[in-house]
C-alpha cells in the first residue's frame, strides 16, 4: 500500500489513556496533535517529550464539546502538520449520579463533552479523509457501555453506550469513503478519571477492590488501551495487513462471548481474514496427553468447537461479512454437522442465537485442505463448495505434508479446475490480491 504521511489529532491527548495513546501513535512515527481543554501544563509537558524524541507534535486547546473549537482544532492541525488521516475521539468526562442524585446541568455537560464531542469533530475532519479516500477514525468509547455495575455510573454508561452506537452508525456513513471507524471499550484504568478526588488511601483500597472483581486480578493502565488502539492502526496503517491469525478462546472463553464481539466488527470492517488455528491445549489434553493424540485428534475436535461456537453463538448472523477460515480442514465439523443440525432441531438451547440449521452456515467459512486424506478432502470439498477450500500446508510442524503441492496434485478424485481453485484462485479471491 502507499506510504502515507499519518497525522493524528488525539482529543484529551495530554493525560492519562489520551496521553498514552499520542506517545504510542508518536513512537510509530506519526505526527501528533495533542488537544487539551482546560489544562496547558500536561500537554505542553508532553509536547516537549514528543519533540525531543523526533516527533512533530502541537499542544491545542479546544473544548471539543463545542462545534466551532472542534473545527478550529482540525484546521489548525492540519495547516501546522498535514491533512489528518487518524482521529482519536478520547476526550471524556465522568460525572457520577444516580437517580437520586441526577443533575440535569452536570450530566448535561458530560453528554456534551463525551457524545457531541465525538460528533463535533469527526465532522469536522471527515469532509478532509473522504477528499483523500483515507481517514481512521478510533472513537473510546467504555466498558460501561455494554454494562458494569459499578454504581453511580448509569448516565456516564449511558453516553458511552451512545458513543458505540454512533461508531458503528458512522462507519456505515463513511467505509465506502475510505474512513474506517471503530471504537475501544477501556475497562476500569488508573488515571486521573478514577482516581478522582480521592485521598491515596481510598485510591489504594478502590484499585485493591477493582483488582478483585477482575478476571485477571489487575486494573488496567493506560499504556494497555494505547497498545490496542495502536496496533489497530499498526495493522492496517502500516504493515498492510490482510488479516491475522488466531487461537479459538482466550483463557477457556470461546469467541461467541460479548467481549469478544467488537473483534469481530473490526475484524468485518477491515475485511480482514481471520485464520482460526490450535494455540495451546485442545479438548483432548484433559482426556490423556499420550500418542500426540492432543494434536492428532485434539486439532480437529477443537476446530469443531470452533465452527460450533461461531454459528450456535450468532456471531456468523451478527457479522454477515466476516471472512474466517479454520484450519485442519474445519476438524470433524463436516463429519459432526448432520448432528449438530438435529440437535439444533430437538433442542431449545442450540436456537437461542439461530434461525438457520448449522448446515446452513458451512459456505460461510473457508476452510484449508490439510486433511492427511484424499478421502476427507473430497467430503470436505462436497459439503462446503469447491469455493471455499484453500491451499494449507502446516509447515513449518512436524504434522505438516512434505511436499503439499505434490500432494494435492496427484489427488485422482479431484478435478484440474479444483485442484487450481485450491492451489491459488480461492486464496486470491479471498484475500483480494
Ligand atoms: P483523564 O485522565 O481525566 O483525561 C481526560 C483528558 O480529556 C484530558 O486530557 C482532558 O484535558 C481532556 N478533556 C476533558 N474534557 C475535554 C473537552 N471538553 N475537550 C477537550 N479535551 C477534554 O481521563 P482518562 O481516564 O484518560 O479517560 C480518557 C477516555 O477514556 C475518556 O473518554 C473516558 O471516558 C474513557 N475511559 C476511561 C476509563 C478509565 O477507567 N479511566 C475507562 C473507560 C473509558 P484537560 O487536561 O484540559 O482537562
Amino acid at each position: 500500500m502507499p506510504q502515507i504521511d499519518q497525522v493524528a489529532i488525539v482529543t484529551g491527548g495530554s493525560r492519562g489513556i489520551g496521553r498514552s495513546i499520542s506517545a504510542h501513535l508518536a513512537a510509530q512515527g506519526t505526527a501528533i496533535c495533542v488537544n487539551y481543554s482546560a489544562q496547558p501544563e500536561p500537554a505542553e509537558a508532553l509536547v516537549t517529550e514528543l519533540h525531543a524524541g523526533g516527533t512533530s507534535a502541537i499542544a491545542v486547546q479546544a473544548d471539543v464539546s463545542d462545534s466551532a473549537q472542534a473545527h478550529a482544532l482540525i484546521d489548525r492541525a492540519e495547516a501546522e502538520l498535514g491533512p489528518p488521516t487518524i482521529l482519536v475521539n478520547n476526550a471524556g468526562i465522568s460525572a457520577p449520579g444516580t437517580l437520586e442524585t441526577y443533575d440535569e446541568a452536570t450530566l448535561d455537560r458530560m453528554r456534551r463533552v463525551n457524545v457531541n464531542g465525538v460528533i463535533n469533530t469527526t465532522r469536522a475532519t471527515m469532509a478532509g479523509m473522504k477528499a483523500r479516500g483515507y481517514g481512521r477514525i478510533v472513537n473510546i468509547a467504555s466498558n460501561a457501555a455494554i454494562g458494569t455495575t459499578l454504581s453511580g455510573t448509569a448516565f456516564y454508561a449511558a453516553t458511552k453506550a451512545e458513543v458505540l452506537i454512533l461508531t458503528k452508525r458512522f462507519a456505515l456513513e463513511l467505509g465506502r469513503s475510505g474512513i474506517t471507524v471503530n471504537a475501544v471499550c477501556p475497562g476500569w484504568i488508573v488515571t486521573d478519571m478514577t482516581r478522582g478526588s480521592t485521598t491515596e488511601e481510598e485510591f489504594s483500597a478502590r484499585v485493591a477492590d477493582m483488582q478483585e472483581r477482575t478476571m485477571v486480578g489487575r486494573v488496567g493502565a493506560p499504556e494497555d488501551i494505547a497498545a490496542a488502539v495502536a496496533e489497530l492502526e499498526r495493522g492496517v496503517t502500516q504493515l498492510g495487513l490482510k488479516g491475522a491469525m488466531i487461537g479459538d478462546h482466550v483463557n477457556g472463553r470461546t469467541f461467541d462471548e460479548p467481549e469478544f464481539l467488537p473483534f469481530w466488527k473490526a475484524a468485518e470492517q477491515l475485511s480482514a481474514v481471520i485464520l482460526i488455528h490450535q494455540g495451546g491445549a485442545t479438548v483432548v489434553n484433559e482426556r490423556t496427553s499420550r500418542y500426540h493424540l492432543p494434536n492428532t485428534i485434539g486439532n480437529l475436535a477443537d476446530r469443531a468447537v470452533t465452527f460450533a461456537s461461531l454459528v450456535f453463538g450468532g456471531v456468523m448472523d451478527r457479522y454477515p461479512n466476516l471472512k474466517v477460515c479454520l484450519s485442519h480442514a474445519g476438524g470433524y465439523t463436516c463429519f459432526g454437522i448432520g448432528r449438530m443440525d438435529r440437535g439444533w432441531q430437538v433442542r431449545s438451547e442450540a436456537r437461542i442465537h439461530l434461525q438457520k440449521p448449522p448446515s446452513a452456515y458451512l459456505g460461510r467459512f473457508y476452510y484449508d485442505c490439510i486433511t492427511h486424506s484424499e478421502a476427507a478432502l473430497r467430503m470436505v470439498i462436497d459439503t462446503v463448495g469447491i469455493d471455499r477450500v484453500v491451499f494449507g500446508t502446516d509447515w513449518p510442524f512436524d504434522m505438516a505434508i512434505d511436499w503439499p503441492v505434490t500432494w494435492l496434485l496427484g489427488l485422482e478424485s479431484l478435478t484440474q479446475a479444483e485442484k487450481e481453485a485450491i492451489l491459488w484462485k480461492n486464496s486470491e479471491k479471498l484475500l483480494d490480491i
